[in-house]
């Protein structure tokens, strides 16, 4: 049995927001951790439970490309050391040997493939519903291959209509609702990848449990989420680059261009308001494809940026990402994974995500070490 003595970033009770607490935390022989004890005498490090992106694409290289089993390892590496201590990997190909159960690198929580239709996604990437009636069986196929999440694309440009293009829905609410039952039914929850407004509506009647991006979310269907508590992933590194795909559509697409560009602009209010609005948000670099893994700090920052407070962020990227992920926090038999610091890094998310250490199931790894 070790035992951690120092700083905690613990909370009391549910719901409650943590603070730190000096006290011992034991961790079994299996890398569990034990009963925390509060004790005003225990001195030494700062531990926070580990840092999760729920929405991080390991073995997507560039756009469209798939990474090396090599570079695969590097960028789980990179997650590892920026504190990402859990994956949710929100639609993903096979992984290369040695990711998964890789007692050295971040669990991963695998939400098995994205499902589009034909042409309405990035290449390679998705598996593709010819028919509309199949969506339930290719959803509850994606369950039982998955760790209990089915990811779906909601939207994409639709370039069939030429220049009057714009980002559609995927699916009519109908089979979407089947489809989410199905999933259900199989034991999985359903997220999805919805950039604009026009697909959110259906994913709301339809039953939805989380929501990737939702830069399209309006101030009434945000009160919604965060009534039925659903929580948005919000990719903010991703939406910082709307311009740049308003500008690559320029001339052939105006009017997906014009809705890229639209949404780019209100970009920081938008984020302001699901905040204020009460939304779950949940930490997602969406690394893989047009992000570079590791870089958890800017995404925060900019959470940040728009106005949420560092404790706020730090608890929401920790306990409330680990709650809602089902993998528990600082609490007897959850898995002892943790981030040590030698001195306090809430106050600044670029220094919180530069952990000293972090640890999977009570080993320490060296962390990213701090270079300011
Ligand atoms: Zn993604």
């Amino acid at each position: 049995m070790k035992l951690l003595s120092g700083n905690f970033y613990y909370r009391k009770q549910a719901k409650q927001a943590p603070r730190w607490v000096r006290g011992q935390l034991p961790i079994t022989e299996d890398g569990h951790f034990g009963a925390f004890r509060e004790d005003n005498s225990a001195d030494g490090d700062y531990f926070l439970p580990g840092f999760c992106d729920v929405h991080c694409h390991i073995g997507f290289a560039a756009v469209g490309e798939l990474a090396t089993p090599q570079e695969a390892l590097a960028q789980a590496q990179a997650d590892l050391g920026c504190g990402i201590l859990a994956i949710r990997d929100c639609g993903n190909l096979e992984y290369a040997p040695g990711i998964l159960d890789n007692p050295a690198l971040p669990p991963i929580i695998r939400c098995g493939r994205h499902i589009a239709r034909p042409k309405r996604y990035m290449r390679l990437l998705p598996v593709e519903v010819e028919n509309l009636s199949d969506l339930p069986q290719v959803m509850a196929k994606q369950a039982e291959r998955s760790d209990g999440w089915v990811k779906i694309v909601a939207d994409w440009i639709d370039r069939s209509k030429g220049a009057d293009s714009d980002l559609d829905p995927l699916w009519p609410t109908e089979i979407l609702k089947e489809g989410i039952a199905a999933a259900h039914e199989a034991g999985a929850r359903v997220t999805a990848h919805a950039f604009s407004h026009k697909a959110i509506a259906g994913l709301l009647d339809a039953g939805i449990d989380c929501i990737e991006h939702g830069s399209g979310i309006d101030a009434n269907q945000a009160q919604e989420c965060a009534r039925r508590g659903i929580p948005v992933t919000p990719t903010l590194l991703q939406v910082e680059l709307f311009n740049q795909f308003a500008a690559q559509a320029g001339q052939k697409y105006p009017v997906y261009a014009a809705t890229m560009q639209k949404m780019w602009e209100q970009r920081r209010e938008h984020f302001a308001m699901l905040h204020a609005a009460g939304v779950h948000l949940l930490p997602g670099t969406d690394s893989g494809g047009y992000q570079p893994h590791g870089e958890l700090g800017r995404e925060l920052s900019l959470w940040e940026r728009g106005g949420v407070e560092t404790w706020e962020i730090i608890d929401f990227a920790t306990w409330r990402a680990r709650d809602y992920l089902g993998i528990g926090a600082i609490e007897p038999g959850a898995r002892a994974d943790y981030l040590r610091y030698s001195s306090d890094p809430i106050g600044d998310p670029k220094v919180a995500v530069k952990p000293e250490k972090v640890a999977l199931l009570g080993k320490e790894f060296p962390g990213k070490v701090p270079t300011s």
